[in-house]
C-alpha cells in the first residue's frame, strides 16, 4: 500500500513532493520553487523592449503577472504526470451505465488530426473548405439513415445541449401553430436522466413525472393517455431502452396517444448502443431525437468533453429546426447558412458546432460500415447479457428480475443487504482492482442501484475479470462489509467526501485550505 506525506521531506526537490516508486504526488505549478529568470521558451529581444502606447488606459497591467518562472522538462512532467492520475479507458474497462465509455479507435484521433480537419477556421471562404462541409453533410446522412428520421442538425455540443436543441424546436413548432399558450407541460418518466426536466425547465414548460411501471420499471401507455387528459402536454421525453435497460416496447402508442392529443414525442437517444442497425427510430413515431455521438458513435467523453449532441427529426418538425445548416448549391458547392424561412428555432452554438467530434463520428461510421454498425449493437446487447447473467448467477441482485436486458443493465444493493457494505464500498473496492466503477445511485428508482454498461469493446477475458472482482468483493461484502469503507487504498486520492465536494466546491486556488 502506498501512502504519501509531503512532510518532513524537504532534502530534495523531489523527495519534498512526496515521491515512492513510480508514484509522484503532485503540487500545482504554483507551488513548484520559482526561480527567476528560468522560462520555457525564449522571446526577441526586440518584442520584449517593444513599448508601444497602451491603448488599455490605465487598465495596463503594472504588477509581474506572478506566473511561476519553470523550465520546460518541469512543465512537461508536471502535465505528463497528472495526465496518469486519471483513470481513462486505455488504462481499462469503464463500465458506466447510461454515459457509455467505449473504447476509441485510434484511427479516428488519426484522422480528426488531419490537417485539413485540424488546421481550419470557420470564417474561412467556404471554397477552401468544401470537404469540411461534406464531412458534415455525410455525417448528417449517415445519422438520418441509422435512424430513417427526416431532417437533422448537427451544431449541438452535448447530451442536454442537443435535448434543449430538440425542445426549442418543439416549442418553435407550438409557437408556429398558435398552441404555445396551451401546452405548457412536458411528461418525464421517473426513470428519467436529470437533464431531461432540466432541458424542459430551462425551455419554460412545467414537468410532470410519468411513474414506473411496477414489473418493469417501463412507460405505461394507460398512464399517458390519463396524464394528456389532466394536463395541458406539449411532449414527451422517453429515454429508450430506458435507464434501466429495458426497450419501451409502446413507444409506438406512446407517440400514437402524443398525436391524438397534439402532442409530441421527444426521444432521448444519448445512447444508441443496442439499436443501430436494428431498428429504425422514426418507425417508433419519434418526432425529434438527440444522438450522443460520444456515447454511441467514438469519442467517449472522461473528464466533461468533448462531445457532440445532433438532433434528427421528423417531417413535422423539420421545419422549425435551428440553423445554420449545410446545403449543396445549384452550382454543386456546398454551403452552410442560416435557414431561408424565419420558422427556424435560431441558433444553438456559436459557428458549427463540434466539429473534431463529428469527424471520429463519421470515421467510427465509415469504418464499420452498415453491417459493423449492426454488429456494434448486437455485441453491446449480448456483453450486457452475459455480465447481468454471470452476476446474477453469482447472486447479485438485478433490478428488475428474469428480464433480458438492451445495452446495461441495473443491479439493485439488495444483496448487501446487514452485511454494512454499500453500494459506494463496492464502487470504491472497484478502484483498487483496476476497473472503474460503474454508474452508482442511478437510476433513483432503484435502492443502492448500480447500472452497468460494457459496451462492445470488452473481450471476454475482461468481462470474466470483472465478473470474478465482482463476485470477490460481495463475497467480501458478506463476510467484512464493515471494513469496505476504506477502500480504495492503492489510489492517489482515498475515500473523499464526494457530497461535500460536489455542494461546497473548491474554485479558486486561494481557497485551498494550508
Ligand atoms: C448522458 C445522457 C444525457 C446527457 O448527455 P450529455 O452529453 O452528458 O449532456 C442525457 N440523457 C441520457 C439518457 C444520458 O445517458
Amino acid at each position: 500500500m502506498l501512502s504519501f506525506s509531503s512532510s518532513g521531506l524537504k532534502s530534495s526537490l523531489l523527495r519534498s513532493f512526496g515521491a515512492k516508486g513510480l508514484q509522484i504526488e503532485e503540487q500545482l505549478l504554483f507551488e513548484y520553487p520559482s526561480c527567476d529568470g528560468r522560462s520555457g521558451f525564449l522571446l526577441e529581444e526586440e518584442e520584449v523592449k517593444c513599448k508601444k502606447p497602451s491603448s488599455l488606459g490605465d487598465l495596463e497591467r503594472k504588477t509581474p503577472i506572478d506566473l511561476p518562472c519553470l523550465s520546460e522538462p518541469q512543465v512537461t512532467r508536471h502535465y505528463t504526470r497528472l495526465s496518469t492520475k486519471n483513470f481513462s479507458l486505455d488504462h481499462g474497462m469503464y463500465p458506466l451505465g447510461s454515459c457509455t465509455m467505449k473504447y476509441n479507435p485510434r484511427l479516428n484521433e488519426h484522422v480528426a488530426a488531419l490537417p485539413g480537419f485540424s488546421d481550419i477556421h470557420p470564417l474561412q471562404p467556404l471554397s477552401t473548405v468544401q470537404g469540411a462541409l461534406r464531412v458534415l453533410q455525410n455525417v448528417g446522412d449517415a445519422l438520418l439513415e441509422i435512424t430513417g428520421m427526416d431532417g437533422v442538425h448537427l451544431s449541438a455540443a452535448a447530451g442536454a445541449h442537443g435535448e434543449l436543441t430538440g425542445l426549442m424546436t418543439i416549442r418553435q413548432a407550438l409557437v408556429n401553430s398558435g398552441d404555445i399558450a396551451t401546452k405548457n407541460v412536458i411528461l418525464i418518466p421517473e426513470s428519467a436522466h436529470g437533464t431531461n426536466p432540466a432541458t424542459a425547465a430551462m425551455c419554460g414548460f412545467e414537468t410532470v413525472v410519468v411513474p414506473a411501471r411496477k414489473e418493469d420499471g417501463c412507460v405505461d401507455v394507460e398512464c399517458v393517455r390519463d396524464l394528456c387528459k389532466k394536463h395541458n402536454v406539449a411532449a414527451i421525453m422517453v429515454t429508450n431502452p430506458s435507464t434501466l435497460g429495458m426497450f419501451e416496447k409502446d413507444i409506438k402508442k406512446i407517440a400514437d396517444v402524443m398525436h391524438e392529443n397534439g402532442g409530441y414525442l421527444y426521444m432521448d437517444g444519448a445512447n444508441l448502443n443496442a439499436l443501430m442497425g436494428k431498428a429504425k427510430i422514426a418507425d417508433f413515431g419519434v418526432d425529434a431525437l438527440h444522438i450522443n455521438v460520444h456515447k454511441t458513435l467514438s469519442t467517449p467523453h472522461a473528464g466533461g468533453g468533448p462531445g457532440a449532441g445532433p438532433v434528427v427529426f421528423s417531417k413535422a418538425l423539420s421545419g422549425f429546426m435551428p440553423s445554420p445548416n449545410v446545403h449543396r448549391l445549384k452550382d454543386g458547392t456546398l454551403h452552410i447558412s442560416e435557414h431561408p424561412h424565419l420558422t427556424s428555432s435560431g441558433r444553438v452554438k456559436q459557428f458549427h458546432g463540434q466539429f473534431n467530434v463529428l469527424v471520429k463520428t463519421l470515421a467510427y461510421i465509415l469504418a464499420l460500415g452498415g453491417r459493423g454498425i449492426r454488429q456494434v449493437s448486437e455485441d453491446a446487447v449480448m456483453n450486457a447479457n452475459y455480465l447481468l447473467s454471470r452476476l446474477t448467477k453469482a447472486g447479485m441482485t438485478p433490478a428488475i428480475p428474469g428480464r433480458r436486458c438492451m445495452h446495461e443493465f441495473v443491479l439493485s444493493d439488495k444483496f448487501l443487504k446487514d452485511t454494512g457494505a454499500s453500494t459506494m464500498d463496492i464502487a470504491k473496492g472497484l478502484l483498487d482492482n483496476g476497473f472503474h466503477p460503474m454508474t452508482v445511485y442511478f437510476p433513483l428508482i432503484v435502492s443502492g442501484a448500480m447500472l452497468i454498461e460494457p459496451t462492445e469493446s470488452e473481450s471476454l477475458e475482461t468481462l470474466d475479470e470483472y465478473c470474478e472482482i465482482l463476485s470477490r468483493l460481495m463475497h467480501e461484502a458478506k463476510t467484512d462489509g464493515e471494513k469496505m469503507h476504506h477502500y480504495p487504498s492503492f489510489t492517489p486520492i482515498k475515500r473523499c467526501d464526494e457530497v461535500l465536494a460536489a455542494k461546497k466546491p473548491i474554485l479558486s486556488f486561494d481557497d485551498i485550505p494550508k
